[in-house]
């Protein structure tokens, strides 16, 4: 296969200068067809790839080349479920152009109208990024106009369908100027966004990436089976295991994000939750404290962690088995990223075991039946551990 790189499609040498300062060679492959694409089209796209493909670079990289950095009004908008996924898009949006001058601003719920009120009017960006409520409030109050957008990019925009969005979303798509060039991207197409892309979307053009890494060799998939009631005992003795683990722990339940939090917690570990629940500032403090790494273990919801993008995980836990195949596949998507090797754990009740044939027929992979590591095994690792300490001090 030839290996296509960026340097290979026509990229603003601006943006081109931060993919080689950040280490990005090659496209992701919805990269190498969405890319190339948009550069030279202002119809209708639509991009499907599972989560953790690089779709934020896909349509950020196309967005930079279709403003112009010289007018100051909102040239582009780009919608994402919630505040932390839009977060993102607007750090990557700033990453990729930082040398090109764009302005951006970031719209979402659960704070002040203020602050975003006076960056629309004194930093007049050029591009916005936001959760669909917040755009829609800012838009019926008048501070937010969209009569001369060039380009509106739906992000996750399955997600953002199942938070219930559909209606603040298609609100957006009525608003936005006439000729603008809609783009959407998505790991699923449920009913829901086909109707709304025969709605909005006149004659796009459509990329589906299939799902080849479900199959991903670099992620270990193990499973175990455990009485429900010693789900959390099962749950420490993986971590424990896991010396070096930096990983994700999802449970079915924000109530059980709690405990399993607190368990862990109990036992030693440093562990932030994150869930629903949570006001924004204690999810911001949360994750942040995550991604920085000070905090090697993060226990969540599906939803709290949609999109959220950490890279470099060495373990997924599945405490219980996820409410369907589709978000076994988004989770453990997480690790064993861009050639990285890493862990995807199921704790199964023994009721449930049945659950992990279903996963495995998704999947087309068998998935491998573990035992839990021994109270032996696990002392031993300990000992291990702590000669290991000794010997690099004694070696200092
Ligand atoms: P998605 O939106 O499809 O879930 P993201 O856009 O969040 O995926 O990207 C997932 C991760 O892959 C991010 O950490 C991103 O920096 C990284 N990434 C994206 N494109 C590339 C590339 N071409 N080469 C290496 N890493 C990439
Ligand atoms: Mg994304």
């Amino acid at each position: 296969m030839s290996k296509i790189t960026f340097k290979d499609l026509k990229i603003d040498p601006n943006v081109l200068k931060v993919l080689q300062e950040m280490k990005f060679e090659t496209p992701t492959e919805i990269q190498e067809k969405a890319i190339p694409y948009l550069l030279d089209s202002n119809k209708h796209f639509i991009g499907q790839a599972q989560t953790g493909t690089g779709k934020t670079a896909a349509f950020t990289i196309p967005l930079l080349e279709k403003l112009d950095f010289e007018v100051s009004h909102v040239q582009a908008i780009v919608l994402a479920p919630t505040r932390e996924l839009a977060m993102q898009v607007e750090e990557e949006i700033k990453k990729l152009g930082k040398y090109t001058g764009v302005k951006t601003t970031c719209l979402y719920g659960g704070t002040a109208y203020e602050g975003q009120i006076t960056a629309l009017k004194t930093k007049k960006p050029q591009v916005v990024v936001g959760t669909p409520g917040r755009v829609i409030d800012l838009i019926k109050k008048k501070f937010l106009k969209l009569e001369k957008t060039n380009i509106c990019i739906l992000d996750e925009a399955d997600e953002m369908l199942n938070m219930g969005f559909a209606e603040d979303v298609q609100f957006v798509l009525d608003e936005v100027a006439k000729d603008t060039q809609l783009l959407m991207f998505s790991a699923t197409m449920p009913h829901s966004i086909k109707s709304m892309i025969q709605r909005s979307f006149d004659d796009p053009f459509m990329v589906k990436i299939e799902k080849k890494s479900l199959s991903n060799e670099d992620i270990d998939q193990k499973y175990f089976i455990v009485r429900e009631k010693h789900f959390k005992e099962a749950l420490a003795r993986l971590v424990d295991n896991a010396p070096n683990i930096y990983g994700i722990v999802f449970c079915r339940t924000k109530l059980e994000t709690k405990d399993v939090g607190d368990e862990l917690k109990g036992r030693g570990h440093l562990v932030e939750v994150l869930n629903g629940d949570m006001g924004q500032l204690e999810r911001d403090h949360s994750m942040k404290k995550f991604k920085t790494g000070k905090v090697k273990i993060l226990v969540c919801t599906d939803v709290a962690a949609r999109g959220i993008d950490v890279n470099n995980l060495t373990h997924v836990i599945n405490y219980g088995l996820p409410r369907d195949n589709e978000s076994y596949v988004h989770r453990i998507g997480r690790t064993g990223r861009a050639g990285m090797k890493g862990s995807a754990f199921t704790i199964v009740g023994s009721r449930n075991a049945n659950g992990i044939r279903s996963v495995e027929k998704h999947i087309n992979k068998k998935i491998e039946l573990a035992k839990l590591p021994t109270i032996i095994e696990l002392k031993t690792k300990l000992v291990e551990k702590e000669l290991e300490g000794a010997q690099q001090i004694y070696e200092a």
